[in-house]
Parts: structure tokens; sequence; C-alpha cells
């Protein structure tokens, strides 16, 4: 079967079983102990890479780690553990204020509810939905860059203008139990093989399945024909 002969069910299903043969184990890449570790480290991660995360993370925990230690500390203080991460100011000011919100609010601990989540300082939907299904084991989608951009290339979704209708596309068609794994899937396989600029097609085992490399091909086939049409009209002159 074809790509365009595939129907929306049969590329779930497709992507799926490749994905379960291909990528069984599909993690997330931070360091993490805990939920609030696991919290901080998110709201670190924001337009960052997960391996700069890792380098920071132990020093900041290892002298705060409790939200009772970090609500203690001056955005200032914050500042100097996560100067090297992308947006330090803003996200020094958000882990104090996430975590006087925990300890004032919540006990110290972090809950497991979106309502809840999306109140604290530095916490969208996105890292929200991080923490319910890696932690709470929800089946929750949480979409960032590469979740949106592959999802749409292989077909899953078609065209989604905003990270939230794609997550309702996915959560509707994924079953409920692979949810938080299909999260990494498309994670993982953003970050290493379906780049954002130069995805690595030629290492891709999803390409028949793929409407973004379907497509690119036919295209190509077409202006391939087309040259060779001219060019077999310009030997006839
Ligand atoms: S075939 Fe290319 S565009 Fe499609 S999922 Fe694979 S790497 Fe991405």
């Amino acid at each position: 079967m074809v790509n365009d002969e595939l129907s929306g069910k049969e590329r779930y299903e497709k992507v799926i079983a490749w994905f379960r043969e291909n990528m069984p184990v599909a993690e997330t890449e931070l360091h993490y102990t805990n939920a609030y570790g696991l919290l901080v480290a998110v709201i670190l991660s924001a337009q960052c890479t997960d391996k700069r995360v890792n380098m920071i993370t132990p020093s900041l925990l290892h002298d705060f780690p409790t939200p009772e230690a970090l609500a203690a500390a001056t955005p200032e203080v914050i500042y100097e553990y996560i100067r090297s991460v992308s947006y330090p100011n803003n996200k020094a000011r958000h882990l104090a204020g996430m975590a006087k919100m925990l300890v004032e609010q919540f006990g110290g601990e972090v809950p497991g509810n979106l309502e809840d989540l999306i109140r604290l300082p530095g916490v969208g939907r996105k890292t929200a939905n991080v923490i319910r299904s890696v932690v709470f084991n929800k089946a929750a989608m949480a979409v960032d860059t590469h979740v949106f951009r592959v999802s749409n290339r292989i077909g899953l979704t078609n065209n989604s203008k905003t990270p939230l209708a794609t997550e309702k596309e996915l959560v509707k068609n994924i079953p409920g139990e692979l949810i938080a794994t299909a999260h990494h899937w498309l994670i993982l396989h953003g970050r290493y093989i379906c780049r954002a600029r130069t995805p690595h097609c030629d290492k891709c085992g999803l390409q028949m399945i793929c409407n973004y490399y379907c497509n690119t091909r036919k295209i190509r086939e077409a202006k391939e024909e087309n040259n060779r049409i001219i060019a077999k009209e310009t030997n006839k002159e």
C-alpha cells in the first residue's frame, strides 16, 4: 500500500508499529531523581538543549534539593547557577516563583493536574504535560517543536497550526497507554533524524509512510521527467 492510499488510522498504526520495533525504549534525556527535580529541569530546558540542562542541574539541585530550599533563594542567587542556559534571568525568576508557590500552596509537592501545574511560574501546557506523563503516568501529550514538526511531516496531523491542535489530534488517535511513550518517540526522532532544517530521510525507516518524503519525491520525479522532456526536445532541434 502506497502513502496516498493510507487512511489516517492505517498511518497511525504503521507509525506506531515502526516505532515499537525500532525504538522500544524511549525516555526523557533529562536527568532527574524526583518530581521536583524534573520540574526544575523541564523549566530550564525551554529553548535550551537537554545536554546543557544536565550540566547545570546537579549543582543547582545539590544546593537546593527541595522546593523549600529553592524558595528561600533569590533569583539573583539562582541566576549564578543557571547563567549558561538560554534566558537565565527569566528562568531564575520562574524557578524562585515556582518553588515559592509549591511551598505556599501545594505543601511542597508537585501537583499532578493540569490546572494546578500551569499556575506555577514558568510552567505552560507543554511543561505540565511532560510532568503529568513522566511523573504521574497520565495519558498526556506534550507538544514541543519536534513533536509538532514531525507529526506534521509524517502526516499524523494535517497542517496543524497550533501545538494544542496537534496535541488533540495525537491524543485522539494514539492509544492511551502509548501516549507518554509516543511523545518521546516523536521528540527523539525529531532531535536525531527528522531534523528541522535538513531531515535525514536517507536514514529514516518511515519514508514510505511519510507525507513529506513522498510529496518531496513526487516533486523531484516530476522535475526530472520535465528535464528529460526538455533535453529530448532540444536534441531534436
Ligand atoms: S522520511 Fe524524512 S521527513 Fe519523513 S519522518 Fe523520516 S526524516 Fe522526517
